[in-house]
């Protein structure tokens, strides 16, 4: 007997194949392969037995061929300005999270790409558990899946990649992922609306370049120069600045600075101009984030007033700037925090030079 096939784990197109060739084999009309693929991602099945619209005995047979996995929800949180959190638990008993951020008509899932995260930003709550393993495409896509089937469902507009792991450290998932997220047979959230964000891991950023949709592009940059940026992000001594600058002037698309504001360490006026430099550069939006305090127990969040001060700075250089509105703090809801609430830190892993990871 052939191992089930996870139709999750595939393309749009290469899942419609399949179930085209399951249908053909068995002399069934070809409309049922489409039937089967609007259930996998539009109208999400719980299970093939919930595919109403197909006769029972279809349903036990493509159980039989194929697999509809679910990621388990283990924890659902919500904060007072309406910020939920999610700690979904995978089959091999990892767990990551998801935060769904509500903001007028929109509402942005920030999702994970790894369990853990090799990088080790001396802020981060999930640099500090470590790496574990990278995330399939499925368990990617599937964060988005599944807030669709949930009791309470959320109507998901946008998407970030700005929760646990780092989403250009597993191009290959994120890819297949990126187009089920985008395929208007799959999830259908538009390009525009989804935003990778990376600490600049350069063949990646080539590699997202080259998909022909508009996807976004958010650069962690954090600090202004080198040696700053070294001691706040390891990964620095791979990726400086001026390659990570290099990679955003020749991404073709506008692509954002994030800057989490870490009291006393990057948050100067000299800072500011020298951000407000690097930011022209290569024509980038500066997003400033407040810090969350918790990641690492050492930093503390810029005051409101000097994050403004700092904004002004910026704009008055000549540069566009937001400050990103902190939301959820009173669940944990910044990258790593839940997770680590829940299930206590691992022994760490890094990066090496190659970006493979292993045990320090
Ligand atoms: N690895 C990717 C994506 C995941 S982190 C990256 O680094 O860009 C998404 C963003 O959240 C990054 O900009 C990261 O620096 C930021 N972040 C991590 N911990 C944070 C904290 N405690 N408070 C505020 N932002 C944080």
């Amino acid at each position: 007997m052939p191992q089930s096939l996870n139709l999750l784990d595939l393309t749009p197109a290469d899942a419609l194949a399949a179930l085209t060739r399951f249908f053909a084999e068995r002399g069934e009309p070809a409309y049922r392969a489409r039937q089967v693929l609007r259930r996998l991602w539009q109208t999400p099945a719980a299970s093939f037995a919930e595919i109403s619209e197909l006769p029972a005995a279809m349903r036990t047979t493509l159980g039989e061929r194929f697999a509809l996995p679910r990621l388990e929800l283990l924890a659902r949180q919500r904060s007072t300005d309406g910020t939920q959190k999610f700690l979904f638990g995978l089959p091999d008993g990892q767990a990551i999270e998801t935060v769904a951020i509500p903001d007028d008509d929109r509402v942005t899932l920030c999702i994970s790409s790894q369990a853990g995260c090799a990088l080790q930003c001396a802020f981060c709550a999930t640099g500090r558990m470590g790496f574990v393993r990278n995330l399939a495409t499925w368990e990617i896509a599937a964060q988005v899946r599944e807030m669709r089937l949930i009791d309470d469902p959320v109507r998901v507009t946008n998407v970030v990649f700005m929760g646990m792991g780092e989403p250009l450290m597993n191009w290959k998932a994120v890819d297949a992922a990126l187009t089920i997220l985008n395929a208007p047979e799959a999830l259908g959230i538009g390009a525009r609306h989804i935003t990778v964000s990376t600490v600049g891991v350069l063949p990646g950023i080539v590699a997202l370049a080259k998909r022909p949709e508009q996807f976004r592009l958010a650069l962690s940059i954090h600090a202004p120069s080198d040696a700053l940026r070294r001691e706040l992000m390891p990964i620095n001594t791979k990726s400086p600045l001026a390659d990570v600058i290099a990679a955003a002037r020749s991404f073709d698309r506008r692509v954002t600075f994030e800057y989490v504001m870490l009291g006393g360490v990057n948050d100067t006026g000299a800072h500011a101009l020298e951000l407000a430099r690097l930011a022209k550069g290569c024509r980038a939006f500066v997003n400033l984030i407040p810090l969350h305090e918790g990641g690492g127990a050492e930093f503390r969040a810029t005051s409101p007033r000097d994050i403004a001060r700092f904004a002004r700075a910026i704009r008055g250089a000549g540069v566009e700037v937001a400050i990103r509105k902190s939301r959820g703090t009173d669940i944990a809801a910044a990258c790593g925090q839940l997770r680590v609430e829940r299930l206590g830190r691992r022994t760490p892993r890094r990066a090496d030079e190659h970006g493979h990871v292993h045990v320090v």
